[in-house]
């Protein structure tokens, strides 16, 4: 249970019925640029392998892939969950936006959702475009794959859980590395840039009774991959999580961990493909 207080305030009379009122979707999606169909169809055909990028357990790689093209993300030796940061190629500053792709596609994404990047930016930096887990739903428990919900595993949380450990092998260090040696940046420049990530092929969901995030082991097996295809020219990093398939800890040695495989494709689409336009917002914010 959560570090609760007991609750001190008795409920109104009319209690019961506000909390009756039904909910409605804060971002109806009805008017969101889709993905087409088209795109979907183009993005799994004529697939070229153009670059592969192992990322070792406990570890984080980064690779690059233009508009246009695909990046697989696979499971090769085991269930193993990758915490994954993207970063337009040309400016680090426009970055993957976990939130707000949690707002409008809901808390864990599949084929057809999209990954919304930073303010002031907010375009489509890459689309799902194919999910061989996508049979796994909503579980019993209320879990799904592909978390958007978590942060990533880092060692300041973990220090302040732990009373004081300090563990070097966390997504975010993972993260943090790997960037830096593929800018040439130093550590602490690199680390800024770090962000909240997607949890790929990571199950996850809410517990009803107290509202805690929780995790459970990964459906993932060797074989299965998230396919993204790049709308602007990416820089991604992906960390092979210390939680390993995430059914039991993370933030240490304790578990089994696995390789996970990266690997970009030409497509059908890629010749000539036209990376996502810019927000339409002007940026006067009322001024
Ligand atoms: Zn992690």
């Amino acid at each position: 249970m959560p570090n609760r207080r007991p609750k001190e305030t008795p409920p109104p009379a009319d209690g019961a019925a506000r909390a009756a009122i039904a909910p409605v979707i804060c971002y109806p999606v009805a008017t969101l640029p889709a993905l087409p169909e088209a795109v979907i169809d183009g993005a799994r055909r004529a697939l070229v392998l153009r670059d592969t990028v192992l990322v070792p357990p406990r570890q984080a790689r980064c690779f690059r892939a233009r508009a246009g093209q695909v990046i697989r993300i696979r499971c090769i030796d085991g269930p193993q969950v990758g915490d994954l940061n993207i970063w337009n190629l040309h400016d680090l500053s426009e970055r993957f936006f976990s939130g707000k792709t949690r707002a409008l596609h809901g808390t864990h994404v599949t084929t057809g959702d999209r990954l919304w990047s930073s303010l002031p930016h907010l375009r489509p930096m890459a689309s799902v475009v194919a999910d061989s887990l996508d049979w796994y739903g909503i579980d019993a428990y209320g879990g799904a794959v592909h978390d958007v919900i978590g942060t990533r595993c880092d060692p300041y949380t973990h220090c302040l859980l732990s009373g004081g450990d300090h563990y070097h092998h966390c997504c975010h260090s993972n993260l943090t590395r790997a960037l830096a040696a593929e800018m040439g940046l130093p550590v602490a420049e690199a680390e800024r840039h770090i962000h909240d990530v997607l949890n790929v092929f990571m199950c996850t969901g809410f517990t009803r009774d107290t509202g805690q995030y929780f995790m459970k082991a990964s459906p993932v097996r060797p074989g299965d991959h998230l396919d993204l295809l790049a709308e602007i020219d990416l820089l991604g990093g992906l960390s092979a999580c210390p939680g390993g398939d995430c059914g039991s800890l993370h933030s240490s040695d304790l578990v089994q961990c696995f390789p996970l495989l990266v690997e970009v494709f030409d497509c059908a689409l890629t010749p000539g493909y036209q990376p996502a336009p810019a927000n339409r917002y002007d940026r006067s914010h009322g001024v």
